[in-house]
């Protein structure tokens, strides 16, 4: 049987600092690590995702901002990390001027997509590809998402925590009538969740009840390894295997492909 095309994920929270580039940096090593074929787009400008996998700016010649803007396919973008399975599109402040200059291009919405739906793509074999997308929802995350199965949104566990997470859920589904009818929620994600911090379980509570199935059952604690890890340029499952982080994501990992053989069954 042939392999099924891979399956795209956008990492999105128009808020900064919630965990998005953590979270794709070690469930992209946490599905690896399950036998997956992963390859992560870093999409944001800032290029935290490169550097976490130990890319160095130096040696990011082909960037992500080649795969929107300079027709340069995947394939010879993709780099290989210490991570067995786990490739990168690197970015770095090129893709700044990409959001401004996409405004200008023929089918702006659509580079990403295009970009992954290319012949090459499938001699890849790729199981996964995970986007880290910008804090921002401009047009670099609409391409991401015009591109998606799905978005996972990491949500913070703090009192303003919600907040923004309707103006999101609102561009996933114009993006769903319009461009994508295949995007989907993949779902939220608690981060960075302190069990001693009473807020952070009454937030827990709050998004549950609103947004119940749709919450992943693991959350992410905060932890000075998840912290510590991109320092090192490795995912936390390879830098301290035994820390809650690494523990945390794997299990996300587990939570996430169990949903998609069920969803792949039906
Ligand atoms: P975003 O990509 O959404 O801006 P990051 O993943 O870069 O967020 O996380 C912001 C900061 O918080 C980073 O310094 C990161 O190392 C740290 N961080 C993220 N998740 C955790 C966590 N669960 N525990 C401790 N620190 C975390
Ligand atoms: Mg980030």
């Amino acid at each position: 049987m042939a392999k099924k095309p891979p399956r795209i994920i956008s990492i999105a929270n128009q808020k900064g600092g919630v965990g998005k580039t953590t979270t794709t940096i070690n469930l992209g090593a946490a599905l690896a690590a399950k036998g997956k074929k992963v390859a992560l787009i870093d999409l944001d400008p800032q290029g935290n995702a490169s550097t976490g996998l130990g890319i160095e700016h130096a040696d990011r010649k082909s960037t992500t901002y080649d795969l929107l803007l300079n027709d340069m396919p995947l394939t010879e973008i993709l780099r290989d990390t210490a991570v067995p399975g786990l490739s990168i599109s690197p970015a770095n402040s090129d893709l700044s001027s990409a959001d401004l200059e996409l405004v200008s291009t023929a089918r702006r919405t659509f580079l990403i997509s295009d970009a992954l739906t290319g012949q090459d793509i499938k001699g890849l074999g790729l199981d996964y590809i995970l986007i880290d997308c910008p804090p921002s929802l401009n047009l670099l995350t609409l391409n991401a998402m015009v591109a998606s199965d799905s978005v996972l949104v990491p949500l913070q566990a703090e009192f303003f925590a919600l907040e923004g997470l309707s103006q999101l859920m609102l561009s996933v589904r114009e993006i769903r009538e319009t461009a994508n009818s295949r995007l989907r929620l993949e779902g939220i994600v608690l981060t960075m969740y302190d069990r001693r911090n009473n807020l952070c379980h009454q937030v827990e509570m709050d998004v549950r009840e609103n947004l119940r199935d749709l919450v992943f059952k693991t959350m992410i604690p905060r932890n000075v390894r998840l912290s510590e890890a991109p320092s090192y340029g490795l995912p936390v499952i390879n830098y301290d295997p035994a820390s809650l982080g690494a523990v945390a994501y794997k299990s996300l990992a587990t939570e996430m492909v169990a949903r998609h053989i069920k969803l792949d069954g039906a």
